[in-house]
């Protein structure tokens, strides 16, 4: 009795499981995340920049290391469309264009880990 039931509730979460792998989840979250780009995330990250005008980037360290300009807004962790994390300001980073790509290029993740070369 109690093995049947095992048995089906394996076999169902294989079919839950081939469903979830068709579900293009990252594609979705991506767009939601384009999405937080407005007007006001323009507002809040020039106010940002305006604070913060050097490089927060480890490479830098805010004119300690290298004078760069911050240009962009970074998100220390990746928010992935999550509104909570997309407005912490204790998450935001200003970066030099430069920096940014560099990061964006050579990491897919945190900060911590510093890119494989
Ligand atoms: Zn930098």
């Amino acid at each position: 009795m109690a093995k049947a039931k095992l048995a089906t509730l394996k076999s169902s979460l294989k079919t839950l499981g081939n469903r979830l792998s068709l579900l293009p989840v990252s594609g979705r979250i991506e767009q939601r995340g384009q999405g937080l780009y407005t007007y006001r995330w323009k507002q809040a990250s020039k106010g940002f920049l305006r604070e913060h005008p050097l490089c927060q980037c480890p490479e830098c360290d805010e004119g300690r290391k290298r004078v760069r300009v911050a240009t962009v807004t970074d998100h220390q962790i990746p928010h992935r469309g999550d509104l909570r994390l997309f407005w912490d300001r204790t998450n935001w980073k200003a970066m030099a264009k430069e920096c940014h790509d560099a990061k964006t290029a050579g990491e897919d993740g945190g900060f911590g880990n510093a890119p494989k070369r």
